[in-house]
This record gives C-alpha cells, sequence and structure tokens, in this order.
C-alpha cells in the first residue's frame, strides 16, 4: 500500500498505521470479535472487508448529508484511509428501540419503540467497563464542555434521521447505534466506524438479528448475516 507506515496503535478490531500524511491515518479493519467487554472473543470470517466497506458507504452518505466525518477514501479490502483525529474518549449510543443494556438496566421489554431516539454517553475507558455517565460526570472528568456535549448530541441525532430510514428502505430496523467522535483541526468529525458491530439491525420481515448481538448470543449464522447487511447496504 501505498504510504502505509509503522503501526501507532492496535484496538480489538482495528490496527492504526501511520499514513503518507501525519495528519491522516490508515485504519485495518480484523475479523476479530469481543464482547462483554472483552470477556468473550472470537473470529468473524471477513467482518474486516464488511466493516470497511459498510462503514465506506455510511460515511460516504452522511458526507452527502452535510455531516463531516474522517472518511477520506477506501484503499483496499480491509484498509481505510482517514484523517488523524483526537478521538473523544465518549461513546454516543442511539436508542429508536428497546434493547442491551437498555433493556436490562431500566427493565423495559425489548423491542420497545422509542419516540423520539434518545442519545447516550458512556464514558470510554476499559478498566471500567465503560461506564453510563451524564453531561455532569463528563464535566467532572474534564472529558468535554457542555457545548462539546450538545455538539455530540446533535451529531448522533442527525445521524440517526439519516440512517434510520436508509436503513429501512432497505428493510432493516435501525434499534441502535454507537459513535464515536474525534477533533482534527480544531473540528469535530464523526470517526471510527459503523457496522454491523456497533449497529442493532433487525430484519424488517422476520425479526432477526443481523449484527453482532448473533456473536454476543451464538445464534450461528454470524458470516451470513454480516454479508447480507453488506449486500442490502450496497444494494
Ligand atoms: N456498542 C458498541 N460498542 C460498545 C458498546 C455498545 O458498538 O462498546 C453498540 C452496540 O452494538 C449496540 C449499541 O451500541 O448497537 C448499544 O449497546 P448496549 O448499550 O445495549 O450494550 P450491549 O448490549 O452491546 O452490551
Amino acid at each position: 500500500m501505498d504510504g502505509m507506515g509503522p503501526l501507532l496503535y492496535e484496538g480489538k478490531a482495528k490496527k492504526i498505521f501511520a499514513a503518507a500524511r501525519p495528519d491522516q491515518v490508515v485504519h485495518y479493519f480484523k475479523d476479530d470479535a469481543t464482547a462483554f467487554n472483552a470477556e468473550k472473543r472470537g473470529t468473524i470470517l471477513d467482518k474486516g472487508v464488511v466493516n470497511n466497506r459498510m462503514s465506506e458507504r455510511m460515511f460516504r452518505l452522511l458526507e452527502e448529508h452535510g455531516i463531516h466525518t474522517h472518511f477520506i477514501e477506501r484503499i483496499s479490502e480491509r484498509e481505510m484511509l482517514t484523517k488523524k483525529v483526537t478521538i473523544v474518549p465518549v461513546e454516543v449510543v442511539v436508542r429508536n428501540v428497546v434493547a442491551g443494556s437498555l433493556a436490562k438496566r431500566l427493565g423495559l421489554s425489548v423491542g420497545t419503540a422509542i419516540q423520539p431516539a434518545i442519545v447516550e454517553f458512556y464514558y470510554k475507558d476499559d478498566s471500567l467497563g465503560d461506564p453510563l455517565v451524564n453531561d455532569d460526570h463528563l464535566r467532572l472528568l474534564n472529558v468535554a464542555t457542555p457545548a462539546v456535549l450538545r455538539e455530540l448530541r446533535e451529531s448522533a441525532q442527525r445521524v440517526n434521521a439519516v440512517l434510520k430510514p436508509f436503513m429501512a428502505d432497505r428493510k432493516m430496523q435501525l434499534v441502535d447505534f454507537k459513535l464515536e467522535f474525534g477533533v482534527y483541526h480544531n473540528k469535530m468529525l464523526l470517526a471510527d466506524e459503523i457496522s454491523p458491530d456497533t449497529c442493532r439491525l433487525w430484519d424488517m420481515s422476520t425479526g432477526e438479528s443481523m449484527d453482532k448481538d448473533r456473536f454476543r448470543q451464538d445464534m450461528g449464522k454470524i458470516e451470513e448475516a454480516y454479508q447480507e447487511v453488506l449486500k442490502r447496504v450496497w444494494g
């Protein structure tokens, strides 16, 4: 690959390499999968290819709708060139339907519609298990000012306003998803990835999960589900 430099960082699902320009990086998408704060580990064949291609589609779509992202170009099956951002250590979760940790925490039935969508913040810290936090906690931690949190919340709602109907047109219900943001030359950009690892997607005709819940809950046909999501997203 042209201009691929040394490994800068290795995460659970991606490696980040230096690029030719110091303010850009190359993301390499792995097949490794983890769940439950990395207590469960495994491999999903060609997940890296699916997540790279799906993220490309999602970032291009969001850019078309005026949402600024770190995406520059997809350079190979598993590699994406992006702007090099400083990640804000907050996972921004948007929910349209009750599932996962929300169902457990509040005792709500899985599948209950949430209208309008809600946004949650989690403090990105593996040793703490990414706790749910509010604006005051993030200010206390010096992670983000109220103005930045307002920007993240608004951005997340705009992303949802684009992705929810896009998925519905492809017969997938966008249940919830996680976003990460980063700062690049003083500008806030949507970063990380948007994939079946970071979204819950339910088939609209069967109600079946087409995302990482198949891995979390050992539901089988994981590879098939990821490929089907990719097909619908690009189809
Ligand atoms: N999510 C993620 N990374 C995380 C935690 C959550 O991508 O570290 C995504 C997850 O796939 C789902 C949404 O965020 O689409 C909400 O996840 P939830 O809080 O329900 O947690 P989970 O049930 O995954 O533990």
